[in-house]
């Protein structure tokens, strides 16, 4: 299996650049560090701003695609990821609600701040292997073969199978000064989001538009100390009987009550022919989605929260965002079962994925191994040995030069194959299993004296199935060798108007999980657990270091 933050992140993700080809060669030149050092350098000018005009692109495949990632997103890839869907939610962090301090009318979350709960709905996509990216979708539009492709900041573009918008609306207020700034604090347009927390204060109303009027009723059982001011001429439907002229100029408030108008942030699906259309009570546009599914009028595309109704709050966006997920589930699962005669193997979104990448006969890597696994195996007596996420198999070749009984393994078949073209090749014997390593007993009874996982992980699962597996695969008195990036670049804030961020560090299984694992285990013992350069040799005109564990089972 290889989903590696590394090879992930790194290479052949349908390699494009921007601004002219690089000097440096294509990444069929380059090994696991070459590539992974010029994804950072990638990474790194884009953000700092001061590259050499070289981006590199890049293309992944998942099921479903969720744009946008607050609550009815985060819910639907919730379910998505529980269905054991690839789905990856694509977010650019600017939920309507985002300048209120706190949530109300939450359920189980009642006064939390909008912030902790998206935070807390990402973790939970993340346990179940769920990627949330940081970065912003600039369009989409459908492919010959049905899927969808969305274009997003930075040049990237996600393949999938369905989309799922949740991209909610933008909140358009009276033009009136110091309203704005005030948004969400001291203007306020929900009696059931901030009703209790300005009751029987003085309330000024401000009604810009019909719709604005229809909340006065529970505002003023709220407070009877309501002023409305009707800022336009709302025109007849109006009652005017028990409207007084205001004979102030200057109105003293608590707080002020606007309601605004609405605009379904729906402009990324123009090209997919999704149009948002007029809301029955006037105040905006909204989309519209079939109410048992949250289908939109294209086959394959749905939408679920405020984009499709912008009165639900928090929580029955959440519901609405799980309603739709699970109606994705059904779709992806029916229409599987209905080519299932066609595709005699049917394989996971993740393998997909990775097919994808292994698909050309290009060598993405060169046969050079990894060099801290080269350091770290050096005094090690050859004997059985596992590479996990064997990609195009350098490691595995390696280990089975040096004299090691070597099964290489990966998620992909593809990268197998040429695994297995360069161990006849080069007259070695590398067993080759293709196996995933998120499903128990993924790498069969026989325990390695070495089991080796070089700048690979896989998505994490609530179980910590790969994690068993990965440790369950060593024998009494062999050695675990993990090593990874140092990943704290990649949780630094990326401008989401120029970049998306194509890799969740927070999916995936890390090697800090690893670590922990093996030492609350008295079976194990730790003999290295350090952040240290890079080995010498990798391309990089910056630092980037590496998280090495070499742990030895006792028994
Ligand atoms: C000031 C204010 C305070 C509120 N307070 C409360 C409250 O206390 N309690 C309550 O229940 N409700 C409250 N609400 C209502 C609440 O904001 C909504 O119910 C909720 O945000 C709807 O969730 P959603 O997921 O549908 O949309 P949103 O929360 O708006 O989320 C949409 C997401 O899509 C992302 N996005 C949009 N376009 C793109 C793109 N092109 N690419 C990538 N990502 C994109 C955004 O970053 C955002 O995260 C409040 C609303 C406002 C305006």
């Amino acid at each position: 299996m290889s989903c590696d933050s590394c090879k992930s992140l790194c290479w052949n993700w349908s390699v494009a650049y921007r601004g002219g080809m690089s000097g440096s060669g294509t990444p069929s030149t380059h090994d696991h560090q070459h590539a992974h050092e010029r994804h950072h350098e990638h990474e790194h000018e884009h953000e700092h701003g001061h590259g050499h005009g070289h981006r590199r692109t890049m293309q992944r495949h998942c099921e479903v695609a969720v744009i946008g990632g607050s609550a009815a997103g985060l819910a639907a890839g919730l379910q998505l990821a529980r269905q054991r869907r690839s789905v990856v939610v694509v977010d650019d962090v600017t939920p309507r609600n985002a300048p209120a301090e706190h949530m109300h009318g939450y359920l189980g979350r009642e006064g939390a701040s909008p912030a902790e709960l998206v935070a807390i709905g990402r973790e939970e996509v993340r346990s179940y292997g769920g990627e949330v990216l940081t970065g912003r979708v600039l369009g989409a539009r459908r492919l010959e073969d049905g899927s969808f492709r969305l274009d997003l900041s930075g040049g990237h573009t996600l393949v999938a199978r369905r989309v799922v918008a949740a991209t909610g609306v933008t909140d358009e207020l009276p033009e009136i000064e110091g309203l704005a700034e005030q948004w969400g604090r001291g203007v306020v347009h929900c009696p059931f989001c901030h009703g209790y927390e300005v009751r029987d204060q003085r309330l000024v109303m401000i009604v810009a538009q019909p719709l604005g009027l229809h909340a006065a009723p529970v505002w003023r059982h709220l407070s009877d100390r309501l002023t409305v001011v009707l800022h336009t001429d709302l025109g007849p439907d109006v009652e005017r009987d028990s409207i007084a002229p205001l004979e102030a100029e200057v109105l003293a408030a608590d707080a002020v009550l606007v309601g605004s108008r609405f605009r379904a942030r729906a402009h990324v699906l123009a090209d997919l022919g999704v149009e948002p259309t007029d809301h029955p009570s006037g105040a905006g546009d909204f989309v519209q989605v079939d109410p048992m599914t949250g289908e939109t009028a294209v086959p394959g595309v749905y939408a679920a929260g405020n984009l499709t109704d912008p009165s639900l709050q928090v929580l029955p966006a959440a519901a609405h965002g799980s309603r739709v997920g699970a109606m994705v589930a059904f779709s992806l699962a029916s229409e599987d079962l209905r080519t299932a005669a066609r595709d005699s193997v049917r394989t996971s979104g993740q393998r997909h994925d990775w097919e994808q990448r292994y698909a050309g006969e290009d060598r993405m890597w060169s046969a050079n191994p990894n060099g801290t696994l080269v350091q770290e195996v050096a005094g090690l007596t050859p004997g059985r040995a596992l590479d996990v996420g064997a990609g195009e198999g350098a490691d595995a070749l390696w280990l089975a030069e040096q004299g090691w009984r070597t099964t290489a393994t990966d998620i992909s078949q593809n990268a197998l194959d040429h695994v297995a073209a360069e161990a006849v090749r080069r007259g070695l014997d590398v067993t080759c299993l293709q196996a995933d390593a998120v499903v128990a007993g993924a790498f069969g009874d026989e325990p390695y004296d070495l089991v080796s996982l070089q700048y690979g992980s896989f998505h994490r699962s609530p179980d910590r199935t790969g994690v068993r597996n990965l440790l369950g695969a060593v024998a009494p008195g062999g050695t675990l060798l993990v090593v990874a990036h140092d990943l704290a670049p990649m949780r630094e804030p990326v401008d989401v108007a120029e970049q998306t961020r194509m890799f969740d560090p927070d999916a995936y299984v890390g090697v800090e999980e690893i670590a922990v694992a093996v030492k609350d285990d008295d079976a194990w013992e730790v003999e290295v657990l350090e952040t240290r350069p890079r080995p010498p040799g990798a391309a990089s005109s910056h630092h980037v270091d590496d998280v090495v564990l070499r742990a030895r089972r006792l028994a």
